[in-house]
């Protein structure tokens, strides 16, 4: 266990370290998260930390998912307060854990990759989406504005697919604190317009299933940026379950380390572009049918927020 553990947080690092370098270039792909190498906010697998969901990666409190409350809806609590954080379902009190697990997918493009996607550069993921809509896996999708932008008939897809919910990434995917990954920074006066701009690209490519949810590029967050975030309406959406898909070239060792990693009410955080995460799709295809052996249930995080 410890070992397995140790071998995991190993793997984790030496990918955070290539993708720091990448994220240098502006690569920038979220959902590294090793323990210690991401910035205040990110999400930790922490797979020996029981405790991991009851709070949000930032320390602030976390609500836990119950009906009728301001979180499922996404809707902001109090005035003037931060975004509300949801990382994974707890169970109610007394009541065994539904074995249910909701896998996301973070369709990354920042906002500087238009050349590259010019020369060729793969952003995008079809196989990946028709694997999920093959194997029936309800699923949220964490769009950019720019990725809808550079894939508008993929995203009206997904868009219009109700095997899918699409929640919003940011346009740019600039990072919202200082020193995340090495993304540029988006200034704080921008942030809020940033989401708007993402939240227009999709409405422009005709994507109807969105979510009153928002992913912060590489996960990273403050209470600055959760209030920063916060009129749009929306719920901060982490994990709990680091995939190690970004840069994994060993589609076994990803669905490996997501099977060590989930536990009933966990959220998958997966990527959807074969520019950087190239084994997902192959992945999938072994984590989906591992998983429903051991009896859990594929669900889109709304399911997972109402409990
Ligand atoms: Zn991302």
């Amino acid at each position: 266990m410890r070992i397995g553990y140790f071998r995991r947080v190993t793997r984790l690092v030496r990918r955070c370290a290539f993708y720091l370098a990448l994220g240098a270039l502006g690569a920038g792909l979220a959902g590294c998260g090793a323990p210690g190498t991401a910035g205040r906010g990110a999400a930790s697998p922490a797979p020996s930390t029981p405790s991991a969901g009851a709070a949000s990666p930032d320390g602030g409190a976390r609500v836990p998912p119950r009906p009728g409350n301001p979180q499922q809806q996404g809707r902001v609590p109090a005035a003037g307060g931060p975004a509300p954080v949801f990382s994974r379902a707890v169970p109610r009190p007394g009541t065994a854990a539904p074995k249910v697990v909701a896998l996301t997918f973070d369709a990354d493009m920042t906002a500087d990759q238009g050349p590259r996607a010019a020369r060729g550069e793969r952003f995008d993921n079809p196989g990946l989406i028709e694997a999920l809509r093959a194997l029936k896996v309800p699923s949220t999708v964490f769009m950019t504005g720019r990725w809808a932008e550079e894939y508008p008939a993929q995203a009206k897809s997904i868009g219009t697919d109700t095997l899918f919910e699409t929640g919003n990434h940011s346009y740019s995917h600039y990072a919202f604190t200082a020193d995340c990954y090495g993304l540029p920074v988006v200034d704080r006066t921008r942030m809020l317009a940033d989401v708007e701009r993402a939240r227009r690209a999709f409405e422009r490519a005709g994507v109807r299933n969105t979510v009153p949810y928002f992913r912060f590029p590489g996960g990273c967050h403050d209470d600055a940026a959760l209030r920063a975030v916060a009129p749009a309406g929306v719920t901060a959406v982490q994990w709990d379950v680091v995939s190690g898909d970004a840069f994994a070239t060993d589609a076994g060792a990803v669905a490996e380390q997501v099977l060590a990693g989930v536990r009933p009410g966990s959220l998958v955080v997966m990527h959807c572009t074969r520019s950087a995460a190239p084994v997902t799709e192959e992945a999938v295809r072994r984590i989906v049918p591992a998983l429903r052996d051991r009896g859990y249930r594929f669900v889109k995080v709304s399911e997972l927020m109402r409990g």
